[in-house]
């Protein structure tokens, strides 16, 4: 990830068509001291990213051009980035969740400024906790699954499956304690940093999305508990 630790503000992309929220955002983004840019369509979003290398995106579902899901596809797919996802109504966030599009976290609209940016901090200490250098192995072995942990990377039998930046974090979370059960309330405070427990629909997302790339089978559900990661073959 971005080896640049120290004084340059963090960049967020916020896209957004409806001008008045994007303005409101991005002036209270501003003064909580990030350096912000603007897009309000899906292309521009694609190529602000490709070129400012954002350290946040903060991204509506609705957009001229092609929709959020769209972008958050296309952006995750060059380089992981957190992603905050602005909906219109709950039943929405529902959908997203269940269609596993990628994104870390999710605001239904109408939001307050003060839960924008206390989402936007809590992926960036995410982001920064899982890019410092820590005391610990550097390869996670389970079966035919191998974790890479230094290179953020992970192959299951020989192949690469492709993870986004909250996907490997809770993967290797579980991982550390294999065929141990983690309350979904657990995971989502240690891997997500929320002290209640509001998104645990966001966890169920994210194993969703794991199981796709990495195999149904390795990811067993206790059902009302949580999850455990049991060994591959
Ligand atoms: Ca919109």
């Amino acid at each position: 990830m971005d080896g640049t630790v120290g004084s340059s503000a963090r960049r967020v992309l916020v896209v957004e068509d409806e001008r008045t929220i994007a303005e409101t955002v991005a002036a209270r983004l501003r003064a909580e001291g990030f350096e912000v840019r603007l897009a309000g369509d899906g292309p521009s979003a694609v190529e602000a990213a490709r070129r400012i290398q954002p350290d946040v995106v903060v991204l509506d579902v609705m957009l001229p051009g092609f929709d959020g899901l769209e972008v958050c596809r296309r952006i995750q797919a060059e380089r992981p980035v957190p992603v905050l996802m602005l909906t219109a109504r709950d039943d929405e966030t529902d959908l997203l969740v269940g269609l596993a599009v990628g994104a870390d976290d999710y605001l239904t609209k109408p939001f307050s400024m003060r839960e924008l940016t206390a989402r936007v901090h809590a992926l960036l200490r995410r982001a920064s906790r899982s890019a410092a250098p820590a005391a610990e192995p550097e390869m996670l072995r389970l079966g035919d699954l191998e974790i890479n942990i230094a290179e953020r990377r992970v192959h299951r039998a020989g192949a690469e499956a492709h993870l986004t930046p909250t996907e490997f974090d809770l993967l290797v979370h579980l991982a550390r304690r294999p065929r141990t059960v983690l309350p979904r309330e657990r995971l989502l405070a240690d891997v997500w940093g929320w002290a209640d427990a509001s998104g645990t629909r966001t966890v169920d997302s994210h194993i969703k999305g794991l199981r796709r790339k990495i195999g149904a089978d390795l990811i067993r559900t206790v059902h009302g508990v949580g999850y455990a990661l049991e060994t591959g073959r």
